[in-house]
């Protein structure tokens, strides 16, 4: 009787472990939704569901943009919502919440770990790729941007209302470099050099190296353009053949690494699915890296074999010296000489883990050269390394560790309006920001 007892209760335990990954009340978050008035147009036409497979596997893939998240976690994911108008919102928001199941909103499909489309936890993704309205007003200097449109939509209607020009070059060497560090935070708002270190193929056969390339873009006529940085930057030897002219919309392209000549309407092309494994961390250096530092940095770079690897360098200065840290949710202002993103993509899925120990190890080499206490990031290129939550859970000890590294001081604030507008914290994932009374 005793074994009867206890092979009931370890069935009892396994049907309950197994009953917390179960998706919680799909079918009533689906009969919620499907009953929901939509005048506008039916929301049914905009419900998937993993029961009919390619369909639902390819509005998953078609703004999914890192190759590590490629398989949707089938266990979780209960649908996905292509939202075409503001009612089709309110009723995922609505039904979502009093079924007890988790949203991510997916606007871009960018988020360089995922966030806007997986989760540990049962939910949903809202795909906003269908809200993709562009309004531009050239008189009051403002656009009304829907969340679903590309930055290709944003730039082909904002060239239909003015023009530009632009320059390009491309030159290398460290001590380029080290003196680029002492001159691109200073340079006129007009002008922005940025540099890039990547590993290249060195001269003899099997060889690896680092190329550094500058790129530049300058709202103004070359010869301007070659005597600032004559003066800035002699080291370089700019010449008025290194440089593009180009209307600003066809600067989009060439910073896309698109050739000259490709015409500006492949700024309106959608996605289909990711193309490559990727990860990237980012930095603030708020004085010069010294040559020996740089070495390091590079000599890092070079552990990480058979991937593309760069570390891009944006410079700061300018304008952004002159808004306060306080004035938006953007911290890092006044004081940054420039930002650097680390970055590596790989193809074969067996390279993920070694790609991402590597990046962790070139994290490190850079520790002593970069902002401390804290270790400042940039929230586009997000970092699930530098601090997260489980998928359903926030605490506020940890969100302090991520947050005070991408928002500085102004994540109090941030949790304070999380408290006004967000009390039971309803919208989270792994790196947001908690309502501030809320402490697990
Ligand atoms: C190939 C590539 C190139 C990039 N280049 C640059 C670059 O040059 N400069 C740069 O700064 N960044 C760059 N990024 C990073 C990118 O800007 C950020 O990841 C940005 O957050 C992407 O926005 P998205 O709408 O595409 O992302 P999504 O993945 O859709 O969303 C990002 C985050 O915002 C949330 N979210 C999305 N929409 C909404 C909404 N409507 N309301 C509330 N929350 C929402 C999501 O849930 C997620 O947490 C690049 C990313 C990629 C993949």
């Amino acid at each position: 009787m005793k074994e009867a007892l206890s092979v009931l209760c370890l069935a009892l335990l396994v049907s309950v472990s197994e009953a917390a990954v179960t998706k919680p009340g799909i079918g009533e978050f689906l009969g919620c939704l499907r009953s929901w008035p939509s005048p506008e147009s039916p929301i049914t036409d905009d419900i998937f569901t993993a029961d009919n497979t390619t369909t639902f596997l390819s509005f998953y893939l078609a703004y999914t943009k890192n190759t590590r998240f490629a398989s949707p976690n089938y266990q979780t994911l209960m649908a996905i919502v292509t939202a075409k108008n503001l009612s089709h919102i309110q009723a995922t928001v609505v039904c979502a919440k009093s079924n007890g199941v988790q949203i991510r909103i997916r606007s871009g499909g960018h988020d360089y770990e995922g966030l806007s489309y997986i989760s540990s936890v049962p939910f949903v993704i809202l795909d906003l790729f269908n809200l993709r309205s562009i309004t531009v007003d050239v008189p009051s200097k403002q656009a009304w941007v829907q969340a679903g449109a590309t930055l290709g939509e944003l730039y082909t209607k904002i060239s239909e209302a003015g023009e530009t020009v632009n320059k390009t070059l491309e030159q290398g060497g460290i001590d380029v470099l080290y003196k680029w560090q002492l001159v691109s935070s200073k340079l006129p708002e007009s002008l922005y050099v940025k540099a890039m270190s990547q590993v290249a193929n060195g001269t003899r056969s099997g060889e690896r190296t680092i190329a550094v390339l500058f790129y530049a873009q300058f709202l103004g006529g070359a010869d301007e353009l070659v005597s600032i940085m004559n003066q800035s930057l002699p080291e370089l030897g700019l010449k008025s053949q290194d440089c593009l002219e180009m209307s600003w919309l066809n600067s989009t392209l060439f910073w896309e690494d698109l050739p000259v000549g490709t015409p500006a309407s492949i700024l309106l092309d959608r996605p289909s699915k990711p193309e490559k494994f990727f990860k990237s961390k980012s930095d603030y250096v708020k004085k010069p890296i010294p040559k020996e530092g740089i070495e390091k940095l590079w000599n890092g770079m070079l552990k990480i074999n058979n991937n593309t690897v760069y570390m891009h360098w944006n410079p700061y200065g300018g304008v952004m010296d002159t808004i306060p840290a306080t004035a938006t949710p953007f911290p890092h202002r006044e004081g940054n000489l420039f930002k650097i993103q680390y970055y590596t993509a790989w193809f074969d899925a067996n390279a993920t883990k070694g790609s991402l120990d590597m990046m962790k190890e070139l994290y490190e080499v850079a520790e002593p050269y970069v902002s401390s206490n804290p270790r400042e990031a940039f929230l586009n290129y997000r970092d699930i390394d530098i601090g997260s939550n489980p998928s359903g859970e926030t605490t506020v000890d940890e969100a302090e560790i991520y947050g005070s590294k991408y928002f500085v001081g102004n994540l109090k604030r941030l949790m304070e309006v999380k408290a006004k507008y967000d009390p039971e914290n309803f919208f989270k994932n792994e790196q947001s920001i908690p309502p501030a009374r809320v402490k697990q």
